[in-house]
């Protein structure tokens, strides 16, 4: 519609010009008013259709333009189909362009600032002078409990209410550098956090805001602590059988050996407890081996009959078993086979055997079988001992946990067989549980991957 409006006019345009050379032509040639008045009256037709014609061009560059700056880069208008419209339309198109391509180039970019503040572990919370949320990536939402898409321009005290961190970022907007602080949350209940903050400021130097990191400490102050208490359990342990040594040997070394059978007596009892000590220690090395980042690299893996590394644990334990008149059936099938580290794998059997034979009562039987079930080996160790209270089973693959202390000490117990059970078979990306079945006894399974599988050791 609007092209026709166009070509009338051009049409218009093009007829009062040549009305006006006519007449021009004709004034000349015969001069008369009424030729005067024709001249003057195509003159202003002509004024007039070439400024509407222009006009008409200009309006619609600029309704485009309009558009374009409210946003729609997409925007299109038809082409005008004269010279000097096009020219503008094509000018106007360029712009339009222009902008278009600037947009794209900042939305990418800010999509990649986005996903590198988003693949961090450290949580990133942008607040402005007045501590208002500006921004804030996945982990510092996590970490500080802010609901994805609620907190963007309010106030950061409506969406935490602690006041430690609070204050602290009162005090930061106001400091003159970086300042960082470990903050319990939740009142102290909740995650440690270390917190780090830095003003934000303009060039004048004005503080436009805060720009804070968090760390999550609550996984190593954990470690730290599980390290303190396993430093302490360790000493303790290590005491008992020193301390017992010491005393037999200074009352050996006091009272002389004129009593054969009283230094005989002394030094088994030294020697028990050496013994003792050695077991203790050999354990802690061999946890301290499994639990170390990178074990799954140091172990050799062989492709073994399951019953060759059920039948070795079986014969180590053999005259303990027959100490106490407790019959040991096997029932594994010959062909059974998996990919495992012989002397770790026949480890764990053994420590599940040696249980058995410790906690159950003499004469009772152990049974011992094994099943391939999707690609994964379980093998079974079952008493008929008192069973475990269901109360302890959340905590009895934990370093030093003991049902009964003093029974397991006196059986020769470190406190760590079952942990390292469970190292052995998570090491091999498999795993362990016990169950106490409805006749009685204790059930345990520990299972192996068939293949050769060895588990990432986090
Ligand atoms: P310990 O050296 O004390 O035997 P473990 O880690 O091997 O340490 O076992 C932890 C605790 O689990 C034991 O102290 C014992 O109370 C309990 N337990 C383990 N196996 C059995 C079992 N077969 N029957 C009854 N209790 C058991």
């Amino acid at each position: 519609m609007q092209v026709d409006q166009a070509q009338w006019w051009r049409r218009a345009q093009v007829a009062a010009a040549v009305i006006f050379a006519g007449a021009a032509l004709a004034a000349l040639i015969v001069p008369a008013w009424w030729l005067v008045a024709i001249l003057v009256l195509s003159a202003l037709l002509f004024a007039r259709a070439t400024s509407r014609l222009a006009t008409g061009r200009i309006d619609r560059a600029y309704r485009l333009m309009a558009r374009i700056g409210a946003g729609e880069f997409a925007a299109t208008d038809d082409p005008i189909d004269d010279e000097p419209g096009l020219r503008l339309h094509r000018g106007v198109a360029r712009i339009q362009r222009g902008f278009s391509e600037a947009l794209a180039h900042a939305e990418a970019e800010r999509d990649e600032v986005r996903s590198l503040l988003g693949s961090v572990d450290t949580g990133l919370l942008s607040l402005d002078e007045h501590l208002r949320v500006r921004s804030a990536n996945s982990v510092a939402e996590r970490l500080l409990g802010l609901t994805p898409g609620s907190y963007r321009g309010r106030f950061l005290a409506e969406a935490i209410r602690e006041p430690e961190f609070l204050s602290f970022m009162e005090t930061s907007l106001t400091s003159s550098g970086a300042l960082s602080r470990e903050i319990a949350m939740g009142s102290g209940g909740g995650d440690t956090l270390l917190v780090a903050a830095d003003p934000i400021r303009a060039a004048s130097g004005q503080v436009t805001g805060v720009l804070v990191a968090l760390d999550d400490m609550t996984r190593l102050r954990r470690l730290e602590q599980l390290r303190t208490d396993f430093a302490a359990n360790v000493s303790h342990e290590l005491r008992t059988p020193i301390t017992n040594i010491k005393g037999y040997l200074d009352t050996l070394l006091e009272v002389g050996y004129d009593d054969p059978a009283q230094v005989s007596n002394f030094l088994e009892i030294a020697q028990r407890n050496a013994n003792r000590l050695c077991t203790l220690v050999e354990d802690i090395l061999l946890l301290a081996f499994l639990e170390r980042p990178g074990a799954e690299r140091q172990v050799s893996l062989r492709e073994l009959p399951v019953a060759d590394v059920v039948n070795d644990a079986v014969e180590q334990l053999a005259s303990a078993a027959a100490a106490k008149s407790m019959p040991i059936k096997v029932q594994v099938d010959a062909e059974l086979r998996f990919g495992v580290d012989a002397a770790l794998a026949t480890q764990a059997i053994l420590n599940l055997i040696s249980n058995a034979i410790k906690y159950a009562p003499a004469s009772t039987p152990i049974t011992i079988d094994a099943a391939l079930a999707d690609g994964i080996v379980r093998i079974r160790v079952g008493d008929e001992g008192p069973g475990i209270d269901p109360i302890h089973i959340p905590r009895l693959f934990e370093r030093f946990y003991r049902v009964e202390s003093a029974r397991s000490r006196e059986l020769g117990g470190t406190g760590l067989g079952l942990s390292i059970v469970k190292h052995i078979a998570i090491l091999h990306g498999g795993g362990v549980e016990v169950s106490c079945p409805e006749g009685g006894g204790t059930l345990f399974t520990v299972c192996f991957p068939r293949g050769s599988r060895v588990a990432n050791h986090s």
